[in-house]
């Protein structure tokens, strides 16, 4: 008797529609016979250029020059299909970037953790045009859910920077597929590490290659967590500091407001992060928020539990001071002291020099005499890191994406580079072999 190989009869393709050999977004999608499955929804650049998009740019002028990719049936333009879902792995821009333009009948999915902060970023006008409370569903841990009759889905926990980041497996009647989001490992990370053991051998993985360079695949490094790296390099520096952070690391905040404690500064935050630091309850006494006239008082007024601070008050005790400052508010330090001081470079925008901002920025830091120092931490784990994960998964193919040379990484078994545009059905992918 002959047992059918379930593969070779499969009604389950994949589709790319950005993420290959790049940085910026990622979008793929799961079809089985006519129900869809999304995976993220990023932004494919935010910025071409420098070119800045009309805040009323249409779909169709964005579809145009390729800031939305030729998908059908979700966007606010469409007729859009019954049978659809998109799910989220985490909150960065090259993962969400595009949701404004979905349709609000479409159901979006994603972790508990992700879809509080998607509410507070909401609130504080970071994520406009989606109906929150109608729209976003959340998806608990290790609990796998249907999102149509026959696609299941599952999320699991993963180290990123961003909370609520997941990685999530997909099974259809005839394969099962794993993505990992982003991910990173560090001593004490647990989640990441678990996920060969939660999300098991899958016949697809789509993994991330961020760091992915021929000259770190072989070589492990012990990467210490976010927190100690950046508390004893911040306690380091004299100077009043500046700096510059991606608010939707939450960790992030709490790291600073605890390096600022040790050192007995003010940490004063622009404030729209204020109001994520209340929200995520890290508020201290040493803690103030920023407030200018001509800022957004709108938010503002939602702070009840952070004093403000003037720019005069903070004028008079800079040396003081910790301060925020995102670059789109730059020019706000020319109202202050801030020659001598150092500007702290840590994972904000601009991100680094293939951003062609990231120039302008070192020459406002020129021009207003401060010292940059770059402490970033990586959100992605190392390559070899990467490797270990995609060899310990096991996987019949892996797919590397979100990384400028993915055909570095090989899996265990076969590895394939898709290209955006191709609908490919599993049992292609899949070797007969197997
Ligand atoms: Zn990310």
């Amino acid at each position: 008797m002959t047992v059918e190989n379930p593969i070779k009869n499969s009604n389950t393709t994949i589709q790319f529609y950005a993420g290959l050999k790049t940085i910026g977004g990622t979008i793929f999608e799961i079809k089985y016979k006519d129900e869809r499955f999304i995976a993220d929804f990023g932004m494919i650049f935010q910025n071409k250029e420098g070119v800045q998009l009309r805040p009323q740019t249409t779909i169709s002028e964005l579809q145009a020059i390729g800031v939305i990719p030729p998908i059908s049936g979700v966007l606010k333009t469409d007729e859009i299909d019954e049978n659809v879902t998109i799910a989220i792995s985490h909150l960065h821009l090259d993962h969400i970037g595009l949701l404004q333009y979905v349709h609000p009948d479409v159901p979006i999915i994603m972790s508990e953790g992700s879809k509080t902060l998607y509410e507070h970023l909401h609130t504080i006008g970071e994520e406009p045009n989606v109906d929150v409370e109608r729209q976003v569903k959340s998806v608990p841990y290790h609990q796998p859910i249907l999102v149509s009759e026959h696609i299941q889905v599952e999320f699991f926990p993963v180290n990123h920077d961003a909370p609520g980041a997941s990685a999530m497996r997909i099974i259809t009647p005839d394969t099962t597929i794993v993505y990992t989001g982003d991910v990173r490992l560090h001593e004490a990370d647990i989640d990441t590490a678990n996920l060969p053991k939660v999300a098991g051998s899958p016949d697809l993985l789509i993994i991330e290659t961020t760091n992915v360079q021929e000259e770190f695949l072989d070589v492990n490094p012990v990467i210490p967590s976010e927190k100690d790296v950046l508390i004893q390099a911040l306690l380091k520096i004299d100077t009043p500091i500046v700096f510059n952070i991606y608010h939707r690391n939450i960790k992030r905040l709490e790291i600073l407001i605890e390096a600022a404690r040790q050192k007995e500064k003010l940490i004063v935050f622009e404030p729209e992060t204020a109001y994520l630091v209340q929200a995520f309850q890290m508020e201290a006494p040493h803690v103030r928020f920023l407030q200018v006239e001509q800022s957004d008082s709108r938010i503002s007024d939602l702070i009840h539990t952070i004093q403000p601070i003037t720019l005069a008050e903070l004028n008079r005790d800079f040396s003081q001071v910790w301060l925020q400052s995102s670059y789109h508010h730059i020019t706000t330090l020319q109202q202050l002291p801030v020659k001598g001081a150092t500007y702290v470079h840590s994972n904000g925008v601009p991100l680094g020099s293939f951003d062609p901002v990231y120039n302008e920025l070192l020459e406002w830091i020129d021009k207003l005499e401060m010292e940059l120092v770059v402490l970033g931490v990586s959100g992605h784990a190392a390559a070899a890191q990467i490797k270990w994960l995609a060899d310990s998964m096991q996987a019949k193919v892996t797919i590397p994406l979100h990384g400028f040379t993915p055909e570095l990484l090989q899996g265990p078994y076969e590895t394939f580079l898709p290209e955006t545009g191709i609908i490919y059905p599993i049992f292609a992918l899949i070797d007969e072999k197997n």
